[in-house]
């Protein structure tokens, strides 16, 4: 387990500024088809934090990655008075209650995050427990807030529903006062994305939550999985996300099986992290086109076993 305060930014009265703490995968069994360990992508989550109060976004799925941010967290000094997730996957709130227990915060998100957490705790025992272990119980808590809006020390965050991304109804956090978003899976930085769920309707959902994220004029842009030795350049993440869908279309018109879209992929990206999410997109994406008819939702999971 390891972590780093990769960066902080503050605005004009030095009264607002985030920290980024990045969780390694947990561990796994399995290998790639090429050999390599499978292994999940590093997961990131952000404390936006003010004089005396902070808000965090997004927490990672077991129990060692809660207790590891918690201590960060802690070691901030300041008062955590909400957990705000910014979509349903199980790496970015499993351990929302932990924390919130913990720190007596609350936990916030879009009634559409909500719908989707709750998705993830009924399939959590087809997919995360058999994959990780030290997953705590994980019941949806979280709350919906007025006009998807809320406050930390006076300075606006506004939770701004984007649509699909890797996932369903997803949403950023936007920290205007910080020139800020905090992008959950919209936005990826130097790791592979999960394309899975377009496996069915394509990109062009996601290319226009891209351009929503563009539309609020963000500096900063902080990725949920990213590389903790790249920063949080808002226009080369935006540009580095468009692109990495259109050589995912490209591909797919070009390689023949998923094994060949997983080795092109590396070819294009050798220093991209997370190549076991790259091998699950590539089996999701040509076992539905392989399969139709078929269970989606089935066969996007299969790809993850
Ligand atoms: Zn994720």
């Amino acid at each position: 387990m390891s972590s780093t305060d990769v960066r902080q930014v503050s605005d004009r009265t030095g009264h607002l500024a985030y920290d980024v703490f990045i969780n390694e995968p947990p561990p796994q069994d399995g290998l790639l088809p090429n050999g390599e360990p499978k292994q999940f992508s590093p997961q990131a989550s952000t404390l936006v934090h003010g004089a005396e109060d902070a808000v965090l976004v997004d927490a990672p799925l077991t129990a060692d990655q809660a207790r590891a941010l918690g201590d960060w967290v802690a070691g901030k000094g300041r008062n955590l008075t909400d957990i705000f997730i910014t979509h349903g996957h199980g790496d970015h709130w499993f351990t929302a209650g932990l924390l919130a227990d913990r720190f007596g915060a609350r936990v916030v998100a879009t009634e559409g995050t909500i719908g989707q957490m709750h998705g993830a705790v009924a399939s959590r025992s087809l997919l995360w427990d058999k994959l990780y272990s030290g997953i705590p119980p994980a019941a949806v808590t979280a709350v919906a807030v007025p006009d998807n809006r809320f406050t930390l020390e006076g300075h606006d965050l506004v939770m701004v529903e984007v649509g699909h991304t890797d996932s369903d109804d997803t949403t950023v956090l936007h920290v205007p006062d910080l020139e800020l978003v905090v992008a959950g899976d919209a936005i990826y930085n130097g790791v592979h994305m999960y394309l899975g769920q377009s496996a069915v309707g394509g990109f062009g959902p996601w290319r226009e939550a891209i351009d929503k994220v563009e539309a609020l004029e963000p500096r900063h842009i902080v990725a949920g999985h990213q590389n903790r030795r790249l920063d949080d350049d808002a226009r080369r993440t935006l540009a580095e996300t468009r692109e990495y869908l259109d050589d995912a279309d490209e591909l797919l018109r070009t390689e023949t099986t998923a094994l060949d879209f997983f080795n092109a992929k590396i070819e294009r990206y050798p220093d991209h992290l997370g190549r076991m999410v790259l091998w699950v997109s590539a089996r999701a994406l040509y076992g539905v086109r392989e399969h139709p008819g078929e269970d989606v939702a089935k066969v996007v999971r299969a790809s993850w076993l």
